[in-house]
Parts: structure tokens; C-alpha cells; sequence
């Protein structure tokens, strides 16, 4: 290994046992083929199959362009790309999962846009093959994202991305938490680009992600990169407070100049007034709680992750 191989690959791997012995004969191959120098970056982000005795054996047969990096527990797949970048050692990194959802023959086509002059350039699937839920599910959150943050992206969900070295220096000064990489990418981008890349069904296994880590997932990407739910909701809450006053002025008009309603109907629209206050309440509690928790994890400075292992030749 060169010690500044022009190609960084990075990937990050969860539970693969079925699915690294087909990406390494597919992608080892494909970056051969490429003409340029590269190091491939395995992380195992804390498998409890057999991932990292086949990653192992992986270095031992390609050390010179092979890394694994081995954590010892499971830190979702944007900390194993975050612990890869740190170490990075090419000039254009390029990420891809491991279940050859990304298939590695199309790196070359990002390549040929970065050669371009673009510095960072995501994949969109052409044809994506997931289930219905989680391609309207993407949808919904593409709309959101696009109304509350200024990144504009086809697909935010396709890990087939390059990125000029630059921008991941500067990913990984920002030192963030909770990253959703391909968004942090883009705000730090001078000239982003997309290119069309094919994609296919997980190899084998399932997904990874649950229903739940999804809602965490977007969530994320949300507060994570603006302010606009904090200040929507109070532009809402604002809106509520000048409603019920209102309806309170309504009721209290009905019961002492008109002489209505006078045993029950104020006390059940209070009621109502009430526990909608309360309901508006209690989500801004919890929106404040998602950038407080934030602030909290980036003051206790915790270390992110941990690293049991590195399997690397020396540069
Ligand atoms: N992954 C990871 N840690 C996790 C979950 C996933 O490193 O906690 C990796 C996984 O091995 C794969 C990539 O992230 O390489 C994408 O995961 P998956 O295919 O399960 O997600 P999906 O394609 O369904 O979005
Ligand atoms: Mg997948």
C-alpha cells in the first residue's frame, strides 16, 4: 500500500458473514480494474456472526490494500464511516454498504464526476429495490428534510457516495454526533454533484434497521442539521395561545353578555382548550429535549466509540 493510495473505500459492516465473501470477489476485481491506487477500509461495527474472522482472513490474503478496523460493540453504521474516515489515507474516499445493495462496479462513474471537478458526488438508485414502506417512507422524509434544511438531494439514502478529501477533513473536525454523513457532506461542499447508480437487492439477510432506529435515523437528520422544528413549534404554540384566548373570549361573551350556556358548556370547553395546551406542551418539551440531549452529548465529550482492534500494514 502506497503511503497515499489516490482511492479510499469505506464500509462499514454489521452481520455480513453472507454477504463479505461476494463483495470481496466483486469488489477487490472492479477496483482493480480502476487503474488507481486504493486502500479499502472494513469497519465491523461489532458483528455477532463470524464478520471479522472473514474480514480477517480477507487482510491476510490483500494486506496491502486492506484495513479492518474492529470495534467492540455496535455503534450504527454512520460511527463505523465516521471511525474509517478518521483514518482515511486517499485523496477521493468512496462509501458502499456491504450487502452489494451498492453494487461496486459503479464506483467508476463517480469517479468519472469527481474527475469532473466535483467535490463531493452522491449516488441516486435508479431503481430502488426495497420494500414499499421504506421507499414511501423515504419520500415523506426527503419532503421534510427539503422544507427544513437547505440540502437538496435526490436520494439521501444511497451510501454510494465520493467525497474529495477535503470535505472529509472537514467531517471529521466537526467532530459531530449523531452524523447522517451524506447531509454533513453536502453542507460542506463547494460543488456537489449526483450520478444515477443501479441497485439491487440485499445479497442476503435483512436489513439491519428496525422500524424504530428509521424514526431515530430521520430524526436526526432533522434536528441534526436545523433549527426549523424548534421554531415551528413556537410559531405554532404562538398560534394555539392566540386561538384558545380567543374561544375564552368567545365563551366568556356567550356566558355574561348573551346570558348562554350556563351550567356546562364553558367548563367542557375549557376542558378542551386544556388538554390541547397540554398536548402542544408536552411536544415542545420533547423538541426541546432532542437539542438538549444533543448539547449534552457534544459538553460531555465522551469518546464516540471504541476501538478493540486494527488490522493494518504500516504505510
Ligand atoms: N451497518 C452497520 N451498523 C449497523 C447497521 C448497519 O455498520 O448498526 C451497515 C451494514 O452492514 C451495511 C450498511 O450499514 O453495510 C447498511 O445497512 P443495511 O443494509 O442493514 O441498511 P439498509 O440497506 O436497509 O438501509
Ligand atoms: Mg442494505
Amino acid at each position: 500500500m502506497s503511503a497515499t493510495p489516490q482511492l479510499s473505500i469505506v464500509i462499514p459492516v454489521y452481520n455480513e458473514e453472507l454477504n463479505l465473501p461476494t463483495l470481496f470477489a466483486r469488489l477487490y476485481p472492479s477496483l482493480d480494474a480502476l487503474g488507481r491506487s486504493y486502500e479499502i477500509i472494513f469497519t465491523n461495527d461489532g458483528s455477532a456472526d463470524r464478520s471479522i474472522e472473514l474480514l480477517r482472513a480477507q487482510h491476510a490474503k490483500r494486506p496491502d490494500v486492506t484495513r479492518v478496523i474492529d470495534f467492540n460493540s455496535n455503534y450504527g453504521q454512520h460511527m463505523a464511516i465516521m471511525a474509517a474516515f478518521e483514518r482515511v489515507r486517499g485523496e477521493i474516499i468512496v462509501t458502499l454498504d456491504a450487502d452489494l445493495q451498492n453494487p461496486p462496479e459503479e464506483i467508476g462513474k463517480l469517479l468519472e464526476k469527481i474527475d469532473a471537478g466535483y467535490d463531493y458526488v452522491g449516488g441516486y438508485r435508479l431503481n430502488r429495490q426495497d420494500s414499499f414502506f421504506r421507499k414511501y417512507a423515504s419520500k415523506l422524509i426527503n419532503f421534510v428534510r427539503e422544507k427544513t434544511t437547505s440540502i437538496e438531494m435526490t436520494d439521501q439514502g444511497c451510501m454510494l457516495r465520493a467525497y474529495k478529501r477535503p470535505i472529509i477533513d472537514a467531517i471529521v473536525r466537526s467532530g459531530a454526533i449523531n452524523t447522517f454523513i451524506p447531509a454533513l457532506a453536502y453542507s460542506f461542499s463547494g460543488n456537489p454533484g449526483e450520478v444515477g447508480v443501479k441497485h439491487e437487492e440485499r445479497h442476503a439477510g435483512v436489513s439491519n434497521y428496525s422500524f424504530y432506529s428509521l424514526i431515530r435515523l430521520n430524526f436526526d437528520l432533522i434536528t441534526g442539521f436545523s433549527l426549523a422544528p424548534l421554531q415551528y413549534f413556537t410559531m405554532f404554540a404562538g398560534l394555539c395561545s392566540l386561538g384558545s384566548l380567543v374561544l375564552v373570549a368567545a365563551i366568556f361573551v356567550r356566558r355574561f353578555i348573551f346570558n348562554l350556556d350556563r351550567e356546562t358548556f364553558g367548563v367542557f370547553t375549557l376542558f378542551g382548550i386544556l388538554f390541547f395546551l397540554l398536548s402542544v406542551a408536552m411536544i415542545g418539551i420533547g423538541l426541546i429535549g432532542e437539542y438538549v440531549g444533543r448539547t449534552y452529548q457534544v459538553v460531555r465529550a465522551r469518546q464516540r466509540y471504541h476501538v478493540k482492534e486494527m488490522l493494518e500494514n504500516k504505510p
